[in-house]
């Protein structure tokens, strides 16, 4: 199954057409993008089983964020080998560095992102999952369950923020608005083939700048909500970046930011893509 928030109502994606859950449920469902994930098991079986309509044709650009106000927005760090090694730090053992994109930083897949004033703007493509199901304690061998489905996502970075001061501030240098873009659609890991082993690639104006398999992570998705759900409850709807492979500009030689201008384009395998273009701050 596949869902997404076309212009701020929620749709089930069916062989690329949008049907309106509101509508065809009858009223059962909200239109609400984000309620949907409170009743996911109950949504689950309705969607399986519903007499759908025809769907209609949409344009990319009007689509949000699958889950465009969860109630917690939880990233991880340093979440492939390779990453790490560029970024300059050691392999994390037991938990990656966790930190939150304020939710005013999340927007739709197809976006024009407005570069701070002398900053150093970066990319990182992430595999982002959104959760259907309370998780507290879960072992990771139950964690998929606990998962409503997969999008893309960019954890767009503006390093000068992120890395001055006496520690770092990965939260803030990471929550400009427009800094999360979410989508196109959320599938549920039933509709991968292997929801474990899908490819990313993230190309600026053409040239492929990232490309890995998920199946690299140091932490799985499963072994990554088992962690985190072992300080902090998960809550239906909320959104977890899992980090993002070798290919910043930040790990270059030189390095490389974002301009004015620039178009990044951000794929994952069975999923779809984010398209975002850079404008100076006027
Ligand atoms: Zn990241």
């Amino acid at each position: 199954m596949r869902i997404a928030n076309l212009s701020d109502r929620l749709v089930l994606v069916v062989d690329g057409l949008a049907v309106d859950v509101e509508e065809a449920s009858g009223g059962r469902f909200s239109a609400d993008p984000q309620a949907v994930y409170d009743r996911w098991n109950e949504f689950r079986q309705w969607a399986a089983r519903a007499a759908l309509p025809g769907g209609n044709r949409f344009d990319p650009a009007r689509l949000g964020s699958p889950a465009p106000t969860p109630r917690q927005v939880v990233a991880a760090g340093l979440n492939y080998r390779d990453h790490a090694a560029e970024a300059g730090f050691a392999l994390p053992e037991t938990m990656p560095p966790v930190f939150t994109k304020f939710a005013t930083s999340i927007s739709g897949p197809v976006t024009e992102v407005t570069l701070p004033p002398g900053g150093h703007t970066d990319w990182e493509i992430e595999l982002v999952v959104v959760i259907g199901v309370r998780a507290h304690r879960v072992p990771a061998g139950d964690a998929w369950s606990h998962v409503a489905g997969l999008t893309v996502g960019q954890d767009i970075s503006e390093r000068v923020t992120q890395l001055e001061g006496p520690s770092p501030q990965f939260s803030l240098g990471k929550s400009f608005p427009g800094f999360a873009p979410i989508g196109p659609s959320l599938v549920t890991p039933d509709a991968l083939d292997d929801p474990d082993d899908l490819g990313l690639r993230c190309t600026v104006n053409g040239e492929e700048v990232q490309k890995s398999r998920t199946s690299d992570l140091i932490f799985s998705v499963p072994e990554l909500l088992a962690r985190l759900s072992s300080v902090m409850p998960l809550l239906p709807g909320d959104v977890v970046f899992t980090g993002t492979p070798a290919g910043v500009g930040l790990g270059r030689d030189p390095q490389r930011w974002l301009a004015p201008g620039d178009e990044l384009v951000s794929t994952i395998e069975g999923i779809g893509e984010l398209r975002q273009r850079f404008v100076a701050q006027p």
